[in-house]
């Protein structure tokens, strides 16, 4: 089974320090849910742990199933099984989505055991119709003029193809309309597995009604300030954050 784990991870953008110390530890078949208001330092978790450029790690370590991850370059991180979904992923002019996709799986495997076209085409048109996807988004350049839904249900799409061993959802659920929300919740439930673990970002809780988390944590100031089961992310729905606030006295 999967083991991911997350230790005294901080993190700065130019300068800034903005992850202060992120303990998090997800075993296979578990689903985390990170949730906290607007510029705690979510989105910049999840780029720290793929290794975007713009965040500096200063401490801490990231281990898949013992392999040190914050020693990997960005692509040999995809290709140890840690995915990323995005709000708004790139735009890229000249790729057609089923050509990224074949390299995407490729890149998962050993030279030699390459996903032949046949199977290929048959393994994407049968998660597309169960994303309930145009099959022209096969062949349309990577997000290229996709709406914000479409861009999400892609996305879906490629964790579906890419059978990675840590997805992490960074608000994959705003402005999806609730159709397109039981869409996304039913393709992330068909991948739940004792081999891979899940970090939902979020930042409402309605994504967590037809996604239920083993986890619930809170981020607040680049730190996760408290953890606890689906009954968290209800109070916070109906009560907001000041509570965790006044609880922990943190001050803003
Ligand atoms: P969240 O996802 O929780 O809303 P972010 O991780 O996006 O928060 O942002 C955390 C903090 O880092 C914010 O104060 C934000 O302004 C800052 N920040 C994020 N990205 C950048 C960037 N590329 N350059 C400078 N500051 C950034
Ligand atoms: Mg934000
Ligand atoms: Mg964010």
């Amino acid at each position: 089974a999967t083991h991911f784990k997350i230790d005294g991870l901080k993190a700065e953008i130019e300068g800034k320090e903005i992850l202060k110390g992120i303990n998090l530890e997800i075993k296979g078949g578990e689903i985390h849910a990170i949730m906290g208001p607007n510029g705690t330092g979510k989105s910049t978790l999840a780029s720290a742990l793929m290794g975007h450029p713009k965040y500096e790690v200063t401490e801490g370590a990231v281990e898949l199933d013992g392999e040190d991850v914050l020693e990997m370059a960005v692509d040999e991180r995809a290709r140890a099984g840690l995915f990323l979904g995005m709000q708004y992923p790139s735009e890229i002019t000249g790729v057609t989505n089923s050509d990224f996709l074949r390299s995407a799986i490729n890149a998962r495997r050993e030279e030699g055991k390459e996903i032949s076209l046949i199977k290929f085409i048959r393994l994407m048109e049968g998660k597309m119709k169960e994303l309930d996807m145009n099959p022209e988004f096969a062949h349309r350049y990577l997000n290229e003029g996709f709406s914000g839904g479409e861009k999400k249900r892609n996305e879906i799409l490629q964790m579906m193809m890419i059978d990675p061993k840590l997805v992490i959802l960074d608000e994959i659920d705003s402005g999806l309309d609730i159709d397109a929300l039981k869409i996304v919740a039913n393709g992330v439930n068909a991948m739940r597995s004792e081999d891979r673990g899940f970090l939902i970002i979020t930042h409402y809780q309605r994504l967590l009604d037809y996604i239920t988390p083993d986890f619930v944590h809170v981020m607040m100031q680049g730190r996760i300030v408290k953890s606890g089961g689906p009954e968290l992310a209800a109070r916070l729905e109906s009560e907001g954050y000041d509570w965790v606030k006044e609880e922990l006295g943190i001050v803003d």
